[in-house]
């Protein structure tokens, strides 16, 4: 286990991490509300704490991982009711789409999904406690938290109660106590899912499914709640209310962790902007894992612009267009790696070249310094890097250490970028075949014509007749079409 520091957002400063129980991680992630289609601020989100997760692990730690969907909110019943459509079902559906667009995404199922359809009861226990415990108050059928209960409250998002109190817009609501309390309970309307409880059929307002939630799963108290920067408030600051109100001080999470937002040309994403993109129409155009590099490329706290671009009337990421080729990089460096792996004969064990066996406690740094990503993807290009000299030097240098060199370079950047990032974990063939011909279909190049022409190439360089080979690479330069010629044969890509 390596010693982990992180960034608490309640503490406001890089903490030394000091789980519950040495060695194992409990994290509780606020999942989405699935009421319309996934977009790039959901997918930083369950990105983010993807490479949280990794990094524990990459570390030593083992980890329990909750992240919950909410199917039951007023935005779902909205939306169920505009379309004529059971809100459970809507809420499935979109959730179903989600973990797809996940899982395209490199983002692995948590351990535990709950729903909040389905923690009825434990939430309903919680609020009961609560009321109990002279902490919350049913007003017709409602149930509100008395928020002056609890002094602490605002302290993760950095304000008093008497701040948010002054800041309060005149309440419409006479019948709660304070305009800051806020409704654990609401009681059932028309036309709206509904459960039995204590005060009156109703349905579980928002902030207590969470508390509700990890006290099932991962009970009073757990190590890192995690979450986008907009929860903070009310959503986070409600939870450790309604957490610490029902089991005391000491519960509940032991460290927040959230991160930043995903702006579209410096400009918030909202589908009122026109600048909305669904994570489907964003892998339309580019590759998933593109996405997921361009993300990990920045620090889960830093606020990420995205560029966007009209092209022919079409939006283009110009940013994931860089990521990959990246990418491309990466899976051509692994390639070769792997070719040239196949056929030397294994050295065994002893020296490497300098610099060859730092990716692995370079990353290790990198990651328990607050999981910094983007220093562990640049130390993952210095070791492509290494590999590459290693590869085009070809001879010169004792052949057991160059052998032995590549083999562990090649072993590490997989260890590294597989496991601790979520990277690179496809077949390189299959990756750089799926690019080009997404390429070559984007500006128009007929791949079978390609093939023809690299044939005939081939053809004339075994007679030996080198003008037309020469001909023919320029006729296909003049496609926008490069020729390698590697040990295996000729092979072509897109030209940049
Ligand atoms: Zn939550």
């Amino acid at each position: 286990m390596t010693p982990i520091r992180l960034y608490d957002s309640l503490r406001k400063q890089k903490v030394p991490f000091e789980p519950r129980e040495p060695g194992k991680v409990s994290m509780y992630l606020c999942g989405p509300t699935t009421y319309d289609s996934a977009h790039l601020g959901h997918a930083r989100s369950a990105i983010s704490f993807d490479l949280v997760r990794r990094a524990f692990r990459f570390l030593g730690y083992e980890v329990t991982f909750v992240r919950n969907i909410t199917d039951v909110d007023d935005k779902i019943i909205q939306r169920a009711n505009e379309r004529g459509e059971d809100p459970v079902a809507l809420a499935r559906r979109y959730a179903d789409e989600y973990n797809r667009d996940m899982a395209m995404l490199g983002v692995l199922p948590p351990d535990v999904e709950p729903r909040v359809s389905e923690h009825i009861e434990p939430i309903i226990q919680l609020i009961q406690r609560l009321v109990d415990a002279g902490k919350a108050y049913a007003v017709d059928g409602d149930v509100y938290f008395a928020v002056d209960t609890f002094p602490s409250y605002g302290q993760l998002s950095g304000q008093s109660i008497d701040d948010l109190r002054a800041g309060a817009r005149v309440e419409v609501d006479q019948r709660k106590r304070a305009p800051v309390d806020f409704a654990l309970w609401k009681a059932a309307k028309p036309g709206e899912p509904a459960w039995d409880s204590p005060w009156g059929k109703g349905r579980p307002g928002w902030h207590i499914e969470c508390s509700a939630m990890t006290w099932k799963h991962l009970g009073e108290a757990f190590d890192v709640h995690g979450g986008g920067k907009d929860l903070v408030f009310p959503h986070h600051e409600n939870e450790i209310a309604q957490s610490q109100g029902a089991f005391g001080p000491a519960s509940f999470a032991r460290y927040w962790m959230h991160n930043g937002f995903v702006n579209l040309n410096d400009e918030k994403m909202s589908k009122s902007l026109g600048n909305f993109f669904s994570i489907a129409e964003v892998i339309r155009h580019h590759d998933p894992e593109a996405v997921r590099l361009f993300l990990l490329s920045h620090h889960i706290r830093s606020p990420i612009n995205l560029e966007v671009v009209d092209r022919d009337g079409e939006p283009a990421f110009p940013d994931l267009e860089q990521a990959e080729r990246r990418l491309e990089y990466f899976y051509t460096t692994l390639k070769r790696l792997d070719a040239f792996n196949r056929a030397a004969p294994d050295p065994g064990d002893g020296p490497v070249v300098d610099g060859a066996d730092a990716l692995v406690p370079e990353v290790r740094a990198a990651l328990a310094d607050d999981f910094n990503a983007p220093v562990a993807i640049a130390a993952l290009g210095e070791a492509a890097r290494l590999a590459n000299k290693l590869l085009d030097e070809g001879k010169g240098g004792p052949k057991d250490v160059r052998r032995r060199s590549l083999r562990r370079l090649a072993a590490d950047i997989r260890s590294v970028a597989n496991d601790a990032l979520g990277l690179l974990s496809r077949d390189p063939d299959a990756f750089l075949t799926a690019r080009r011909d997404r390429l070559a279909s984007k500006r128009g190049i007929d791949v079978q014509a390609v093939e023809r022409l690299v044939a005939e190439r081939a053809e004339a360089r075994k007679r030996k007749d080198f003008a037309a080979a020469d001909e023919l690479r320029d006729r296909l330069a003049h496609m926008g079409v490069e020729v390698l010629d590697t040990p295996a044969g000729a092979e072509w890509r897109v030209a940049d």
